[in-house]
């Protein structure tokens, strides 16, 4: 059965994540749908939500430590505030924007491995990498499991091409289907795709062999958008 994950990066309020996450599992549960869905709102709208059990919410990041000194993280004290046992590690953003090195995303992955959380872990080149052809564009990912162990059990990976997040340009069927061959010929884990995914070309991305899901950002805020891609996701 496929995986949906949404990704609120910087967006949604306390109030309309709770209305968001309350109409999703009231959908769930209407509509007899057993997919996984995973939702990752800021960490200012975590809470105490009573969900189906095949929904949860995640959180977007925290530092690898339970408490301590440093401004601006949340560590796992106030992630066991909400019963949080699920956290995205390595995602593009995170990695490009806010400078993350793959020292500290090892850190932060074997942390958070170690208190069994299921780690949703992303990997992706940049353009001109991609540009640069298949060789360097492997070469790039592989790099990203540098320090990442890979047999852990409660590990979903997700492919995702930082040149098609949040810029509407999906990569091609054939790139997907590629990448994700030569991925899951190594890591037997469960492989999302993300990037620029979205009502109209989610079908086809879910068509692809080695496609077990997909991590969604911008077409996801939308609650009507997503319960169409639930739907989708069902059906395939
Ligand atoms: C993401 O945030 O992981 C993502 C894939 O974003 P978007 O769908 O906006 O490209």
């Amino acid at each position: 059965m496929k995986i949906i994950a949404s990704n609120f990066k910087t967006n949604h309020t306390r109030k309309s994540t709770k209305e968001f996450v309350e109409n999703i599992n009231k959908f769930l549960k209407d509509e007899n749908i057993d997919n996984e869905v995973l939702i990752f709102p800021t960490a200012t709208s975590l809470d105490e939500f009573s969900l189906v059990k095949n929904l949860t919410i995640g959180s977007q990041n925290a530092y690898y430590v339970k408490n301590g000194s440093f401004t601006g993280e949340i560590g796992t004290d106030q992630l066991d505030e909400f019963g949080i046992k699920t956290i995205l590690i390595g995602h593009s953003e995170r990695r490009h924007k806010l400078g993350e090195s793959q020292k500290d995303i090892a850190l932060k992955y074997n942390y958070y491995k170690s208190l069994g959380y299921k780690i949703i872990y992303c990997v992706g080149e940049p353009l001109e990498v991609y540009e640069a052809g298949l060789t360097e564009t492997l070469g790039y990912i592989w790099e990203q499991f540098d320090g990442i162990d890979l047999d852990y059990d409660n590990l979903i990976l997700a492919y995702e091409p930082v040149w098609a997040i949040g810029t509407g340009v999906v990569a091609s069927l054939d790139d997907i289907t590629t990448i994700h061959k030569k991925i899951k010929k190594k890591i037997s884990k469960p492989l999302l795709y993300g990037g620029s995914v979205k009502p109209t070309n989610l079908d086809a991305i879910l068509k692809i062999p080695n496609v077990d899901g997909t991590l969604i950002g911008t077409s996801s805020w939308n609650v009507e958008d997503f319960k169409q891609m639930i739907k989708i996701t069902k059906d395939n």
